[in-house]
This record gives structure tokens, sequence and C-alpha cells, in this order.
């Protein structure tokens, strides 16, 4: 990293997410980018603020988490965002959670039409019948 961020509660709770693994930005950039011209830094910046609502969205669902009680954004790198977790405990379970979420995001299929679902903002939806799963 380029810089150091001080530690938020706790030395060592911080979790490293990939971007391209929680965004569906690319999908959308590719159609905006299509329609008005190339997007470039600016689809980099939505995709980190896309990546942390649905990590926020997952966490709150799933673990019962709070933004700024249990966890804060820390840093962004190059496709990559950096939480900062109040425990050990709390930064292991968030891992867990979000590995789930990203081996679920990668196979599930549309229960009515079984199309590739997308995960947006923490909900499943299909973009070809406009199915919608409930959020968690
Ligand atoms: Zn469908």
């Amino acid at each position: 990293m380029a810089y150091e961020v001080k530690d938020w509660k706790a030395p060592g709770c911080s979790l490293i997410l990939k971007t391209d693994k929680l965004s569906d930005r690319e999908t959308f950039s590719a159609e905006i980018n299509e329609k008005y011209g190339e997007g470039g830094g600016l689809n980099a910046n939505y995709r980190t603020v896309e990546a942390m609502a649905v990590v926020a969205n997952i966490l709150g669902c799933v673990n019962g988490f709070n933004y700024s009680e249990h966890f804060v954004f820390k840093t962004s790198g190059l496709d990559e965002i950096v939480l900062d977790f109040r425990s050990q405990e709390e930064r292991d379970a968030a891992e867990r959670t979000i590995r789930e979420y990203q081996i679920k995001k990668a196979t599930d299929p549309c229960p009515d039409c079984g199309k590739q679902l997308v995960h947006q903002e923490g909900i499943l939806s299909c973009r070809s019948c406009g199915y919608q799963s409930a959020p968690c």
C-alpha cells in the first residue's frame, strides 16, 4: 500500500476484498460506455462505492453488523477495498459471509428462467425475466 492508514479499534482486524468479485459494475459499465463513451476512472470509483454498498448490505443482513459500529471502510486500492473490524472474531465472521456470497454469486441460476442471476447490493436479481430474491 502506498500509505498507511491507522487501525480503527484493534490492530490486524482488516479485511481486503476484491471489488470485481462484489460489484457487477462491469456489466453496466460496458453498456454505459457503449451509449455514452468511456467512463474510465469514474467507473473505477463507482465500482468501489458499489462494492462497499454490497458488503455493508450483506454483513447487515447475514451478520447483523452495522457500519461504524462493527466495521468501517479503511481504504481502497487497485480493484480492492479494505475494511476494518472491531475484533478478530467479527473480521473472521465477515470473511466467511463474503466468501459464501461470492461462491453463491458465481453459481446461482434464476429459479424462474434458469439464466445466471446477478447480485445487486445484496439482492439476487435476474436481468432476463426480472426475478428478485429477498435481501437475505
Ligand atoms: Zn430469470
